[in-house]
Order: C-alpha cells, then structure tokens, then sequence
C-alpha cells in the first residue's frame, strides 16, 4: 500500500496540496514547506493571514502569546492568482525560535478534497489487493513489540478473518501447553518469539502452527516493518497440505453465492463457527434477515427485477457493513450477517437503521423495499452457533409476526427461553457433504430403476432419504390421490390418501406450472387457505415441496417433501433438488397407471 501512496503522491498533477508553516506573530512566514512556496509563488513575504478565509485568519488574529491548546478549522487558501485550495488547518506551538527569541507557530494544512479523493482510491486499491489476498494460501501475522499483541489472520472473500488475536506471551503459553510432548517445537516456538519481541530486520524459519485442531507445518517469513521499527509483521507458508486441508470450505471460490458475490449458506456457516470457536468472549452478533413480502415483488415486477433487487441489497448490506463482518446468502430473499466489529447494541441499531433505510430509498418512489430482521448475541444469548442461529432465526419470526420492516433483538425474558424443539436450524444443514448427497441419492435412482416404486416401500430407504435431504417426513400417494403409496412412519398426510386435497382448486393453483408447490411457512396458510393449513396443521408440517404428476390432465401422483413443527427458507438447490426426485416418482407411478 505504501508503494501505491507514493505513487499517488508522484503524480504531479494528483498531488496533495499538503503543507507545513512555521510562521511568526505577525502571521509573516519564517519557513514552509515547499508546496507552500510553489503555490503563492512570488507572494512569500505576505502573511498567510492574506491567502486564508476568513474562519482562520479571525482564529490566527486573536491568538496572544503562546496558544494553551492547538486550534483548527475549515477553509479556504487562496493564491490571489486563482488557485484555491478547501483546506483543513492546524494551529499549534512551534517547537523552533527565532533568532530574536520569538517563538513562532506551526501550521500544518491540507486539501480536504484531495484527501477525499485519495482516500478512495486508496479504498478501490484496498479491494484489490484484497482480493488478490482471498487467492493466496498464506496466513499473515503481524506482532506489535510495545503492546505485545499477536495477530493472525487470513483473507476470505475480500475481508481479513482474524484467527489468533492475543497478547504474544499468552499465546506462547497455551502453545507450550499444548506442545508439551514436543521439545525440538517448543525450541521453534522460543526462536520465533525471539525473532519477534527483538524486532529482528527479517528472519526465516520452519514453524508448526496450529490451525484448528491439527497442527500445520509451515515455512515462516518474517521482517520488521518498513518505517515502524516497533512493528513485525510475516506470513506463514503451509507446506505440504492436500488440496482437502489446504483451505477452509469458506476461502474457496465456490463459496459464494453466484448472483449476489455473498458468502453461501455453507460457507457463512463454517466462517462464523471458526470465529466462535475462538471463545474470546467478543461481543458478535447473528442477523437474519428476509425481505418483506418478495413474492409481491415478484409478482408486480417480474422475477428478473426481484434478482435485481437481491443483489442490490446484498450489496448495501455488504457496503453497509464494511470490514465489522460478513454478509451471506441463506437463498431466496434471506440474508444473514455474522458482525464481530460492533460492541454496543445502540451501535448496532444505528448501523441496522443505516441499512434498511438505504434498501428503503434505493427502490424509492417506486418501490418500497423493506426487510424483517432477527438478532441473537454472543455471548450473552449462548456461545453455540446452532442457539445463537435459534435464537436469531425465533427473533426474525418475531418481527414477521409483528408485523414485518422491523428488528428485533433477541431478548429471553421477553421472547421465552430458545425451545430445542426448533431443530431445523437453518443452520446447521450444510453438515451433509455433497458426497454424501450424490451418493445416497445415486442409490435410490438405481434402487427406483431396479425395483420400481417397491424400493420406497422400505422404511430404511425413506430415513436414508431424509436424513440425506435434511427434511423430517415424506408422502407418497397415487391413484388421483386415493391409493397411499409410502411414507415415513408417524407422519399423517397422505396416509389416508389425498384424494380430497388433489380436488380442490385453491390448493391445486399453488403449483407452478411445473406442477411443484413450494411453502417456507405453512403457518401462512391460516388466512389463505385455511382448509389445507388444518390439514398440514394435523402432521405439524411446518414447511414443504410437494409434487404431482398428472394422468389425462388430472393430478394423479402426489409426492411430499416435509418439514415438521418449523418453517424452512428453502433455497434455489433445494428445490430443484425435491424437484428431480419427486417428479421421478411422480412418473413412474403414472407410467403404470
Ligand atoms: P415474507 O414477508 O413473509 O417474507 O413473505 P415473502 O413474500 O417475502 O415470501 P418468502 O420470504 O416466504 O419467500 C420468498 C420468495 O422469494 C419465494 C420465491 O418465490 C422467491 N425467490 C426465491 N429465490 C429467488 C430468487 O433468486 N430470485 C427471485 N426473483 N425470487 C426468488
Ligand atoms: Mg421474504
């Protein structure tokens, strides 16, 4: 970066007006520096009070003797030769004299606009490099000798993800602890301190550091910091790492959602779990975050324009956010924010207001765009990231039920204490490996080609279905709905057919074209269609996909996909997912028909 200020500063024609005066009671000048003598050119011998607004000459006329505090306004600087310059300035004691004992004062000013306009550049360079930094498979510390705190860190998705952030001593103590069997790595670990608190020039070494629970070797480059002598800072180098252990699911490209650049469900989750398992005791906060009444949005205004309006708040929340956490994308219109640079909760309404109100004006006069919002708080609401999602999750469904556009912060007393019954996180999922999902569900396609719809019959292949699709329950009826098929134990709908659900047309238009009906929150179906909300009621379906498949135009086959006792956002995978499996039932139960 340092290079890349200089570079800035080079440039004659992007050169900062920044300089210092040192001038005498009489406001003439005994010395400047030379952007001074550059810009009022023939004209030095004036007092400065000539060049300045009015705010700073009124300042610098009523100084008498010696100034008490340093002082400083906004204004302008004038070359009388139509170079104006809006400046900061500061007023304070010169440390020099004249010859004559005089003591003189020192200005220092500098063009607020310039600065403006070098700050984001810098900003836009910060990205880059940033971004660079995402790709690079290293770890950066950085120590500061005079407070001794040791820094680790790495960079995921453009922001750094700080992983040790301790006092040295305290840190070489839990290691020496946990390398207690190991001399010759207690002996890396005394040099590597040495190197550090001596503020070696630059130094090299092999080095074993922790990274979880495993211990990763590495190669360890070290310097002290070029113009901070009090300052080291180093990159350690893993060797040998498979591809597997080399990065976290998080650092990877694949991490993120492809239409918004957010972190994807997946990777938000891994994230924030290696931020708590830090047990620091930071304050960090968990948001959920779903746009109010979306279908609306894309009803109104086509799905093209609601695609629009998800990355364009995933890009104010992002902004909005900066470097205090990271932003993800749960699917469909729900957003989740894990915040560890906010300490109090009045900063976090400020910065939650912020928000909203920018999502509010983005769309604005068109468009009102709004946002419910659920927030839990580590520690004090728990220490776990499935509680601390819980809780945030109950906030949000507080806030919808009151009403939408609004947050809450979880509160025990206020909102009752977190039920271990919501075990449909939405979490927690993204535990089941792709693998693990290919391969189960290569294992029914064969099982459905081999056997026909008799492979779903067996108790064993359901379980397996739904513990690999994280759902709780599935039907299966045929016949125009009148013959049960299959299902999973317990589970009522379907059992006694659903004949009379496949007759009626309110229930019926729910189905895309595609002959899917997809419900995050069966709980809505109170005042819409209360007829099926007493029928999923009965099975505690919170939410589901279901299918069909149809024989002379009318529904015949009838496949459900369930969640039980909570609602599910399910997501853009999920759905094409329930979608391939059920209209793959759907056919072979209206082939033989
Ligand atoms: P609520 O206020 O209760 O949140 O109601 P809502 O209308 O926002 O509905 P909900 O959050 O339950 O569902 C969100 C809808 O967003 C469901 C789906 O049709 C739609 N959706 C999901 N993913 C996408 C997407 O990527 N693009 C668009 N345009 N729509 C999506
Ligand atoms: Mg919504």
């Amino acid at each position: 970066m340092t290079d890349t200020m200089n570079s800035i500063q080079r440039k004659g024609k992007n050169r900062i007006f920044d300089c210092e005066l040192h001038v005498r009671q009489d406001m003439t000048v005994a010395y400047a520096s030379e952007g001074y003598y550059q810009f009022v050119d023939t004209k030095s011998m004036l007092p400065v009070t000539d060049f300045l607004g009015r705010e700073a000459t009124e300042l610098l006329k009523g100084i008498n003797g010696l100034l008490k505090e340093p002082i400083e306004c906004i204004t302008t600087i004038d070359n009388l030769n139509g170079r104006i310059h809006h400046i900061y300035m500061r007023a304070e004691n010169s440390a020099r004299i004249e010859s004559e004992g005089e003591h003189l004062y020192r200005l220092i000013m500098y063009d607020y606009k310039q600065l403006k306009a070098r700050n984001d550049k810098a900003e836009e360079w910060l990205i880059k490099y940033r971004n660079f930094l995402s790709w690079s498979k290293l770890f950066f510390f950085e120590y500061n000798i005079a407070s001794n705190n040791f820094i680790v860190y790495r960079y995921a998705n453009e922001q750094a993800a700080k992983l040790v952030d301790v006092d040295l001593d305290e840190f070489f103590m839990n290691r020496k602890e946990s390398l207690k069997r190991d001399l010759s790595e207690i002996e890396q670990m005394n040099r590597f301190v040495t190197y550090l608190k001596e503020g070696s020039m630059s130094f090299e070494m092999e080095f074993t550091r922790p990274q979880g629970e495993k211990e990763v070797a590495c190669k360890v480059f070290g310097a002290q910091m070029r113009n901070d002598r009090n300052f080291m800072i180093g990159v350690f180098q893993p060797v040998n790492q498979s591809e597997e252990e080399e990065q976290e699911y998080f650092m990877k490209t694949s991490s993120k959602d492809a239409a918004t650049g957010l972190l994807n469900k997946s990777a938000a989750a891994e994230f924030s779990l290696e931020q708590l398992r830090k047990k620091d005791g930071k304050v960090r906060w968990i948001v959920m975050m779903d746009i109010d009444d979306f279908k609306f949005i894309n009803d109104t205004y086509g799905h093209l324009f609601g695609d629009e309006v998800i990355s364009r708040m995933a890009a104010i929340a992002k902004k909005t956010l900066g470097r205090r956490g990271i932003v993800g994308r749960f699917g469909g219109d729900e957003f989740y924010l894990f915040i560890d640079g906010i300490e109090d909760r009045e900063e976090l309404r400020n910065f939650l207001k912020t928000m909203v109100r920018s999502f509010y004006y983005e769309f604005s006069p068109n468009l009102k765009v709004t946002a419910s919002i659920g927030v839990s708080k580590y520690p004090d609401d728990g220490t776990d990231y499935e509680v601390l999602m819980s809780k945030a999750d109950k906030a949000l469904y507080i806030a919808k039920e009151k009403g939408k556009n609004r947050h809450i912060i979880y509160d025990e007393q206020l909102h009752g204490s977190y039920e271990q019954s919501d075990k449909h996180l939405n979490a927690v999922k993204y535990t089941i490996s792709k693998e693990k999902k290919t391969k189960a569900l290569s294992e029914l396609f064969c099982g459905l080609t081999v056997s026909g719809i008799e492979h779903l019959k067996n108790n064993e292949v359901l379980t397996t279905i739904c513990q690999v699709l994280d759902i709780d329950a599935i039907s299966v009826c045929s016949d125009f709905g009148t013959r049960y098929i299959c299902g999973t134990e317990g589970h009522l709908l379907g059992k006694n057919g659903v004949h009379n659900l496949l007759q009626n047309e309110k229930y019926l238009r729910m189905f895309g074209k595609d002959g899917v009906y997809i419900e995050n929150k069966a709980a809505k179906l109170i005042s819409v269609l209360p007829d099926i909300y007493v029928e999923f009621k009965k099975s505690d379906i919170g939410a589901t996909i279901q299918c069909i498949g149809k024989v002379d135009g009318r529904p015949h086959s009838w496949v459900s996909f369930d969640v039980l006792g909570t609602s599910r956002k399910w997501n853009d995978a999920d759905v094409e997912l329930f979608t391939i499996v059920g209209k793959c039932i759907c056919n072979l139960l209206d082939r033989k028909a």
